[in-house]
């Protein structure tokens, strides 16, 4: 067995974090690879070494003398490698961080910094080889990661290497410019090794154990996700549920890697399943529910809508050259509705609307903003009969006004719109009803 381990932020945010990290590679001689992020929050008072790293090349780039600021990122390593006992000095590489901020080598230089660092540290501590991933992760020109280059080089460097430390979050442009993903990162870079070594399991450690089937701000005590499927994972994280950086499930995806999410706080728990398709039947008939607020919709009136072909794409095409992406489009026979992201939506409002009278000529058009999307997701729902029934009964039992329904012929999930002073309410009664009522 070949596992790849990657380990966020907070699970190496002080030594005595890493010390939990060591003990769980160390308890399983299959987890040959690992990925690293830098070190994230000790408390809920403190500052990502990503975001300090940032800001300090930020007061760096305008000319400032930053040497207090980089003195201070030093000191969160150097406080990990004393609690740690290594033997290791981080002096000359900070030198040459100092030497690269004075040259301007970028803010992508600057923050993948953190899990450069934090890599070494790593390599030390395990006795692993430290595997530079500015020489095995690829970006082009633009900036686009290139996936076979990638996959091609690392997985070269990677035969005959047992054990290796392969930081998260960047990799170069074919100049050697070092470049990043987006933030939470190293999310991806595990997935990449996982698919380069084809390793039997990717585990994704963080410091929840796993998925919960709703959002704990909401719910009190959610019961977890045990196995999710990658198109259900990926309806909620569209959605707002985020354990996991999304575009981490494309490079597993295609080569039926499971992602295994667990917590390094509590290792004994099995975490979350991610996996291509499964015949194990989920718990409850429901996987998870998520939501988001502040959609608007816009509804657009005409008569004889329902016989004018090409009503539809004159509508959208508005949008569209607005560079307003919609979320849902629910249709009667004589009505139309649109909803799209508020913030996305407000500044082009008067443009969008004067585009829709001349290009559709509706009878009316009427907004509705404020509103909330919720998504109940479920592989589970294909098989049951009665699952709308059953949410649409409980959210008028709590008084809930749903305003838009939308199910996909996937049966996948089924998309709810209620006002955001009713979202909670909503989830509420919808959790109540799958999961409490079954306990
Ligand atoms: N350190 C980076 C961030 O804070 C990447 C990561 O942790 O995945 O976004």
């Amino acid at each position: 067995m070949k596992k790849v381990v990657k380990f966020g932020g907070s699970s190496l945010a002080s030594a005595e974090q890493f010390k939990k990290v060591g003990n769980i590679i160390k308890s399983d001689e299959d987890r040959n690879y690992v990925v690293p992020s830098a070190p994230g929050k000790r408390n809920a008072q403190d500052t990502k070494v990503t975001d300090m790293l940032y800001a300090t090349y930020a007061y760096a780039e305008k000319g400032n003398d930053f040497s207090k600021a980089l003195k201070a990122i030093e000191a969160r390593y150097n406080e990990i490698i004393e609690g740690l006992e290594l033997d290791l000095s981080l002096e000359k590489e900070f030198e040459v961080i100092a030497e690269n901020f004075k040259n301007k080598a970028g803010s992508d230089y600057a923050a993948s910094r953190g899990e450069y660092l934090n890599g070494i540290i790593m390599a030390n501590y395990l006795g692993y080889e430290f595997v530079d991933s500015a020489t095995v992760i690829f970006f082009d020109e633009e900036g686009n990661f290139m996936a076979d280059k990638t996959n091609e080089v690392l997985s070269k460097r990677l035969e005959g290497v047992e054990r290796a430390v392969i930081p998260g979050f960047y990799g170069a442009k074919e100049d050697g410019t070092v470049k990043t993903f987006s933030r939470g990162g190293s999310d991806i870079t595990g997935s990449i090794v996982a698919k380069a070594v084809k390793a039997d399991v990717y585990e994704n450690w963080t410091d929840v154990s796993g998925f919960l089937i709703a959002d704990p701000r909401i719910i009190d005590n959610p019961k977890g996700i045990e196995t999710i499927t990658y198109r259900e994972l990926r309806e909620l994280s569209y959605m707002g549920a985020t354990v996991l950086h999304e575009d981490a499930i494309f490079p597993v995806r295609k080569e039926g890697i499971p992602i295994n999410i667990r917590n390094t706080n509590a290792p004994k728990d099995e975490g979350t399943w991610i996996v291509e398709s499964t015949c194990q039947k989920p718990k409850y008939v429901i996987t998870g529910i998520a939501g988001k607020k502040g959609f608007c919709a816009i509804n657009i009136e005409k008569d004889m809508m329902n016989s004018e072909i090409g009503f539809g794409r004159k509508v959208l095409h508005v949008f569209e050259e607005n560079e307003i992406s919609f979320e849902h489009v629910p249709s009667g026979i004589d009505t139309m509705t649109v909803f799209v992201h508020q913030d996305e939506f407000e500044a082009k409002e008067q443009k969008v609307l004067s585009g829709l009278h001349k290009l559709a000529q509706p009878d009316s058009i009427d907004l509705e903003s404020d509103l909330a999307l919720i998504a109940v997701v479920g592989r589970g729902m294909k098989a049951t009969r009665g699952t709308a029934g059953r949410i649409f009964s409980a959210l008028a039992h709590a008084n809930v006004n749903v305003k838009m329904i939308d199910q996909g012929s996937s049966e996948l999930n089924i998309i709810i719109g209620v006002t955001n002073n009713e979202f909670e309410a909503a989830i509420k009664a919808i959790y109540d009803i799958f999961v409490v009522a079954q306990l």
